[in-house]
C-alpha cells in the first residue's frame, strides 16, 4: 500500500472544449517529471490529477518536490494511504495530520466513496472519523460550515486516503500548451525571471544566449548553462543555443561611434534571435528588458532594439520593481547563480556615453558601414546546442 500525490489543475478548468487537449499536456509533463522517481501511474479524473505509485522504491518526496514545479497546477497534496478500515483512517488521521491539528482552531471531515461496497456512507464514515478526532483533539472545534482544517478521506478501490492542507502549486499553464518562444537568457538575475514568467503561461522555450569568447569567459557561458539547468525543473527540456558573437562585437567597435554600440549590438541580437525562431516554430522572443533600467531600455532605446524585428518582443518585467524581480529569483533558485560576478557579453565595449534617446534613422545610418547579413550569416554558421532534460 502506499501513498498517493493529488493534483489540483488550476487554469485549465476553465478551458471548456480544449480541457482534454490541456489536461493531456499536463499529464505528459507530470509523467516526464517523475520518471527519475519510479514508475508512477498518472491519470485525471474531475479536475484532480492522480499520481499513484507503482512500487515502494518510489522516491515520494522527491516527486512531491517536483509536482510543486509544475505548471498547471494550483495545489498539490500528498495522502496518506491506510487500511479500508474506519479505525484505521482515525489512527491515520491522527498521527498524519497531529500538526495541523495542533495549529487549527476548527476542523471537519469530508468523505468521498468511490468504492460503493464500502460498509458506511459518506456521511457515516465523516461522522465517525469526526468524531473520533474531536475526543483526540478537544480544544479543535468541529465547525461544519467554515473549518481552519478540512480532513479529507477518500475510500478508493485499492485503499483508503486521508489528506489535510494542500502545498501551493507552480500555478499558470502547462509548458507546451500555448506554442514556443525564443528566450534571450543573459547571466543576469532577469532573464531567467522572464522566461520562467513566460514558460508559465504554457510557452515552451528555446533559450539563446550570445557568446563574446574570450571578451567574456568559459565560465560566464557555465553559469548561463547553469541557469538553464535550474529552470528545467520548471520549463521543462531545454535547448540552448550558443551563438558565438565576437566577431559582430569587433565589426562593432571597429566601425561604429561608440555612442551606439550597445544598440547595434542589441538589434543583432532581435535580428539573430528572430531567425533562431522562425526555423523552430517560435511565435514570440522574451527578454528580461525592464524599462529605465539602463541606457538601452529607455523607450527609444527599446523601439530602436525591436525594429528589424516581425515577431513580438515578450517582455514581462517590463514594468517591474527590481526587489520583486529578485524576490522571484529567490524563488525559483536562480539567484544566487545569477549574482556570481562573470561578465556578460552586453558589459563589453561598453560605450562611456550611450545614447539613451536614440533616432532610429542615425542607428540605421551608423550600422549600415557593417555587412549585417554575412554577419549573422557567420554567427549562426557557429551555433552550439546544449540540451538540459529534466
Ligand atoms: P539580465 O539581468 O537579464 O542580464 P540586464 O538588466 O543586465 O538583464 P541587459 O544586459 O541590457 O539587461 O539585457 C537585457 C536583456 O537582453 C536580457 O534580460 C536578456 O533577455 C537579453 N540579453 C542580454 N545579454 C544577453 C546575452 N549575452 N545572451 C542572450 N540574451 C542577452
Ligand atoms: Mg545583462
Amino acid at each position: 500500500m502506499n501513498d498517493i500525490i493529488l493534483l489540483k489543475q488550476g487554469e485549465i478548468v476553465l478551458k471548456g472544449q480544449n480541457k482534454r487537449f490541456f489536461e493531456a499536456k499536463l499529464i505528459a509533463n507530470a509523467k516526464r517529471r517523475l520518471k527519475k522517481f519510479g514508475s508512477f501511474h498518472v491519470y485525471a479524473t474531475q479536475s484532480t490529477v492522480y499520481v499513484e505509485p507503482q512500487s515502494d522504491d518510489c522516491d515520494m518526496d522527491g516527486a512531491l518536490d517536483a509536482m510543486t514545479k509544475l505548471f498547471g497546477v494550483v495545489s498539490v497534496t500528498r495522502a496518506m494511504a491506510c487500511d479500508k478500515d474506519k479505525d484505521a483512517i482515525f489512527e491515520t488521521a491522527k498521527t498524519y495530520l497531529a500538526e495541523a491539528f495542533d495549529e487549527a482552531k476548527s476542523f471537519k471531515v469530508e468523505t468521498k466513496r468511490s468504492d460503493k461496497a464500502f460498509p458506511m456512507t459518506s456521511i457515516e464514515l465523516s461522522q465517525y472519523v469526526g468524531g473520533l478526532l474531536s475526543e483526540e483533539f478537544p480544544e479543535v472545534e468541529v465547525d461544519v460550515h467554515d473549518p481552519e482544517l478540512t480532513v479529507h478521506v477518500e475510500v478508493r478501490e485499492s485503499a483508503a486516503y486521508v489528506h489535510g492542507k494542500p502545498l501551493p502549486g507552480a500555478g499558470g499553464m502547462p509548458v507546451g500548451s500555448n506554442g514556443r518562444a525564443v528566450t534571450l537568457l543573459s547571466g543576469g538575475i532577469d532573464s531567467p525571471v522572464s522566461s520562467y514568467m513566460i514558460a508559465r503561461r504554457g510557452i515552451h522555450l528555446i533559450p539563446v544566449h550570445f557568446f563574446s569568447f574570450p571578451y567574456t569567459s568559459e565560465q560566464a557561458k557555465e553559469k548561463v548553462l547553469e541557469l538553464a539547468r535550474i529552470l528545467t525543473a520548471s520549463c521543462g527540456r531545454l535547448t540552448v543555443e550558443i551563438v558565438p558573437f565576437t566577431h559582430i562585437q569587433e565589426e562593432i567597435r571597429d566601425k561604429c561611434p561608440e555612442e551606439y554600440f550597445t544598440l547595434i549590438m542589441r538589434r543583432f541580437m532581435m535580428r539573430i534571435s528572430e531567425r533562431i525562431a522562425d526555423m523552430n516554430g517560435c511565435k514570440a522572443l522574451v527578454t528580461g528588458e525592464n524599462l529605465g533600467q539602463v541606457a538601452s531600455q529607455t523607450m527609444e532605446a527599446l523601439r530602436v532594439t525591436e525594429q528589424p524585428l516581425s515577431l513580438p518582443v515578450l517582455r514581462p518585467l517590463i514594468g517591474m520593481d527590481k526587489r520583486d524581480i529578485i524576490a522571484i529569483a529567490e524563488k525559483i533558485g536562480t539567484f544566487e547563480t545569477s549574482i556570481l560576478p562573470y561578465e556578460d557579453c552586453c558589459t563589453v565595449f561598453t560605450p562611456r556615453h550611450p545614447r539613451t534617446k536614440p533616432k532610429l534613422e542615425e542607428v540605421l545610418e551608423v550600422e549600415s558601414a557593417l555587412d549585417v547579413e554575412a554577419l549573422i550569416k557567420e554567427a549562426m554558421d557557429g551555433i552550439e546546442r546544449v540540451c538540459f532534460e529534466i
